[in-house]
């Protein structure tokens, strides 16, 4: 069987990662990675659905054994992906979503090359402070931290191989274009390298 793709998908605060990917997930081809992180659990958020919940101590221990596939502190928090619930999913043939901020990215492309990164972006700069009010969830301060960091992230856009718009009230056909750039990676010769050889036997 294929080994599935492992796909990081970035956005900033606004850019709809979870409605997208939740389109991705209902195709039944993809797997969420969970995250461990040190952060308190939200309202609502359930331990092993939204992240595995752990101390400090605990993170840094799995740092220590290698348990970790990326991390990274994020606003005085430790978040990162667990490397056997990773290979796991990888070799059920499913792909993987890593929902994850530009350097954790950065390092899952260091390590493996061949992973897919892909940011999600809202449509424009004014659309995206426009949602983060619209939501009234967040207090000013942290819309203004929020919308500043997205500043920082772009910095980084150069570390990904695929941009995709995400417009209002159409975030089905975003997840739509990421399923079209999954189809030509899966067709791209450099994934194809082995044709010879399977070809003539
Ligand atoms: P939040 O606290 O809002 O759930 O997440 C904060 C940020 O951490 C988001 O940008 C999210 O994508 C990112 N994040 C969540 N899990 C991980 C992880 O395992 N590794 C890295 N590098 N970033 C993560």
């Amino acid at each position: 069987m294929n080994k599935g793709l492992m796909i990081v998908i970035s956005g900033p605060a606004g850019s709809g990662k979870g409605t997208v990917n939740a389109h991705l997930l209902r195709t039944g081809d993809f797997a969420f990675s969970v995250s461990a992180t040190t952060r308190a659990p939200r309202p609502g958020e359930i331990d092993g659905v939204n992240y595995h919940y752990i101390t400090r101590e605990e993170f840094l221990r799995r740092i220590e054994s290698g348990d970790m596939l990326e991390y990274t502190q994020y606003c005085g928090n430790y978040y990162g992906t667990p490397l056997k619930e990773a290979e796991e999913v990888l070799n059920t043939g499913k792909h993987l979503i890593l929902e994850i901020e530009v350097e954790g990215a950065r390092n899952v492309k260091a390590r493996y090359p061949d992973a897919l990164l892909i940011l999600l972006l809202p449509p424009s700069f004014a659309v995206q402070e426009q949602r983060l009010r619209g939501r009234g969830t967040e207090t000013e301060e942290k819309i203004l931290e929020r919308l500043a960091r997205t500043r920082e992230e772009l910095g980084f856009a150069d570390c990904y191989d695929y941009v995709v718009y995400n417009r209002d009230g159409h975030d089905q056909d975003a997840a739509g274009e990421i399923l079209s750039i999954l189809r030509a990676e899966q067709c791209s010769m450099k994934r194809n390298r082995d044709i010879v050889n399977t070809y003539f036997n």
